[in-house]
């Protein structure tokens, strides 16, 4: 009922007699091939084709040896519902030589067959002999060493030099790590007729395998080291297939559960057998193996392990890595446009944990050194992208408190009474809460961010604004601080100035005098609202009393020019001559005398005239003169000119000239009343 099955992987070869009982078949994989090539298959096996991609430590690795038709591969087509290739009864044909492997049926364990160790049966060389039980003491938990009934305690027979090739690569690997990790030699004594009893074969196998270890050279140091210290030994039977295939099957049954249920007494996988490697690790971990010893180079298995955890690490990590700047990456537009991501920390926090768990979950598997390193390679790569859009949402919080303090400042100024120290501050404590609790917001756990420069820098930067601020306040004050002053000084000025006299400047003094008054006060009220200190104060109050002196100056230039100093006199003239002391018009007779009334007004009004050569600066409240202390552009003597001699003469000529027509008005109108 046995029957071949060709070097089809995949093919279903069921070998046994039950073909029926099994539809599904799992795949095996020649995982090192006749010309002990190593599979770069093994991952996507255990990845896709078996249900072992997620199952970390959840899984076990044992392997089969024993000399060639020794029903190895029958028994665990029947014990694990693999499909390894049998040898046909009829054809005796060679079975593929190398290492298969598959996943037990319904059960987290892999299994390599290993065929072809016999090497020195078929006069072979015994090299993948060595190859093969170095590679798979150095994967295996177990290794199941099968063999027939009458080969037990033929000491020199083909099983024993195998066993020698094992003991010794097990103590090349594992020599220095005495009773850390073992390996457990699970015998199956096939075809066992039961004359005699187990316990008779396992001591004669036993009492074989310590006259092989005493046989070994051992390492330096380890000369006196016991079999025991790596090996643990279990025995058990199976009864012939073919003359008692009932008690074959039972015996298998029980068998199967020391691989399968681990509160079996005789559980085979026990912790100290494992060689903690997970199983999304084991395709790197197995070739790395192979590689080294396919090199002839020194294997040591912490090596190995530390190569896989780097490789692995890195792997996991670049997964991880690539999840999370996919989900980062919202945040670039928003922020490098200005805007302030809402519950960007929380965001971050979460994007940057589940990556961090991500890695963990499967890291977190592979050698501890490693794993804390690449784990801490990871977060600062995670942190130095997240800190740019923490720098960036910096930037934009700082940019919007600027804004904001530019606000309330204009706002709280546009209310009456308001101070402006005052104002600043409660604004600038404002501002400040506002960026500090967005900055808090976004700086995260396990890094090195900072804000206290972009702190420093907008602290800064409200006092340069409200400085600027301060100043733009404080020159609208003072353009409408000149504006009152305008108001205040022309028209009284224009008045005292139209009713020439000896008192005239005096008024013109006093008025002056009053407008520094009224915007001395002004200031003095302003002062609070800005901060002045005394010094500002003073410099504004000399400012004040020199600009109003222009305005003032400048007022009387204008009425000084000829014009308007020709109807000034025009006027005080006609006063005196056109009108009598009562303020009547004059109806001049025939007898009147015309010329001396015309000469006495007319010198009376040129006398004006030198009134006007210059500002007489007596304050009649102080009876003393004052004076303005001169600036760069301020000459204070050469303001109080308003008309040179040269002007006061043309002046006076014109004015002269335009009152002879009222001369001659005067007379025409007498010989106008005679000749009605
Ligand atoms: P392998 O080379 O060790 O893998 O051996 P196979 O499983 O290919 O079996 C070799 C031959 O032994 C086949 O013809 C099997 O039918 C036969 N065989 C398998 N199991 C037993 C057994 O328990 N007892 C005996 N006597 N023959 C068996
Ligand atoms: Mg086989």
């Amino acid at each position: 009922n046995d029957h071949v099955v060709p070097d089809v992987i995949d093919s279903p070869s069921l070998n046994n007699s039950k073909p029926a009982q099994t539809p599904t078949v799992l795949s095996r994989l020649h995982l090192i091939d006749e010309e002990q090539k190593f599979s770069a298959e093994l991952s996507t096996y255990i990845n896709e084709k078996w249900t072992l991609k997620d199952a970390g430590f959840n899984y076990n690795l044992a392997a089969i040896f024993g000399s060639q038709s020794t029903g190895k591969s029958t028994l665990l087509n029947r014990l694990f519902g693999t499909s390894f290739d049998v040898m046909s009864e009829s054809a005796r044909r060679q079975t593929t030589k190398g290492i298969w492997i598959s996943q037990g049926k319904d059960m987290n364990v892999l299994i390599m067959d290993v065929e072809g160790t016999d090497g020195r049966e078929r006069g072979e060389d015994q090299d993948f002999e060595r190859k093969s039980a170095l590679f798979s003491v150095a994967t295996s938990e177990v290794l199941i060493v099968n063999l027939w009934e009458h080969q037990v305690g033929l000491y020199n027979g083909a099983n024993m030099g195998l066993l020698k090739t094992v003991f010794e690569v097990n103590l090349q690997l594992f020599g220095g790590n005495r009773g850390k990790e073992k390996t457990l030699l699970l015998f199956v004594i096939r075809d066992h007729v039961g004359a005699t009893p187990l316990a008779n074969l396992s001591n004669t196998l036993k009492a074989d395998l310590e006259r092989i270890w005493h046989g070994l050279s051992k390492p330096e140091g380890l000369e006196d080291c016991k079999i025991t210290d790596y090996f643990d030994f279990m025995f058990t039977t199976l009864a012939h297939k073919l003359l008692q295939p009932e008690k074959f099957e039972s015996d298998v049954d029980q068998l199967r559960l020391r691989f399968t249920n681990p509160s079996d007494p005789n559980y085979v996988f026990q912790p100290q057998y494992s060689r903690r490697v997970p199983a999304d690790g084991l395709h790197f971990y197995a070739g790395g193996i192979w590689d080294k010893i396919m090199t002839n180079k020194d294997l040591d298995l912490p090596t190995q392990q530390e190569l896989l955890a780097q490789y692995r690490c890195d792997e996991i990590a670049n997964t991880a890595f690539a999840v999370f700047q996919d989900k980062i990456k919202e945040f670039r537009q928003p922020i490098e446009s200005g805007n302030i991501v809402e519950d960007l920390g929380p965001k971050m926090r979460e994007i940057r944990g589940v990556a961090m768990k991500s890695f963990d979950k499967d890291a977190s598997r592979y050698h501890a050194e490693v794993y804390k390193r690449k784990r801490s390679d990871m977060l600062t790569k995670a942190n130095t992208m997240l800190e740019a859009y923490f720098l960036g949402q910096l930037k934009n919080l700082h940019k919007k408190a600027v804004n904001m303090f530019s606000t309330n400042l204009q706002q709280a100024l546009r209310i009456e009474g308001s101070e402006f120290s005052v104002v600043v501050n409660s604004s600038k404590k404002e501002v400040l809460d506002y960026f500090l609790q967005g900055a808090k917001a976004i700086k995260l756990e396990e890094t090195e961010w900072s804000y206290d420069e972009e702190l420093y820098q907008l602290e800064q930067g409200l006092k340069d604004f409200a400085t600027a601020q301060r100043e733009k306040e404080l020159n609208k004050m003072l353009n409408s601080l000149e504006k009152h002053l305008r108001k205040e000084l022309d028209e009284p000025v224009g008045l005292a100035l139209n009713n020439p006299g000896p008192g005239m400047w005096g008024r013109v003094i006093t008025i002056y005098q009053r407008t520094v008054e009224d915007g001395e006060q002004l200031l003095h009220k302003k002062a609070r609202t800005f901060d002045l200190n005394q010094d500002e104060q003073g410099e504004l109050l000399i400012n004040l009393r020199r600009q109003a002196w222009v305005l003032l100056t400048k007022k009387v230039q204008e009425e000084s020019v000829d014009g308007m100093m020709l109807l000034k006199l025009r006027n005080r003239f006609e006063e005196k001559f056109r009108y009598d002391e009562h303020g009547l018009p004059r109806v001049w007779k025939p007898d009147d005398d015309i010329d001396t009334p015309f000469r006495k007004a007319r010198d009376e009004t040129v006398e004006l005239v030198p009134l006007f050569a210059k500002i007489n600066t007596l304050d009649p409240a102080k009876g003393e003169k004052f004076e303005l202390e001169p600036a760069e552009d301020f000459d204070f003597d050469q303001s109080l000119k308003v008309l040179s001699e040269t002007r006061q003469q043309e002046i006076t000529t014109k004015f002269k000239r335009e009152s002879d027509a009222f001369y001659l008005e005067a007379k025409r109108s007498v010989v106008a009343t005679q000749a009605k």
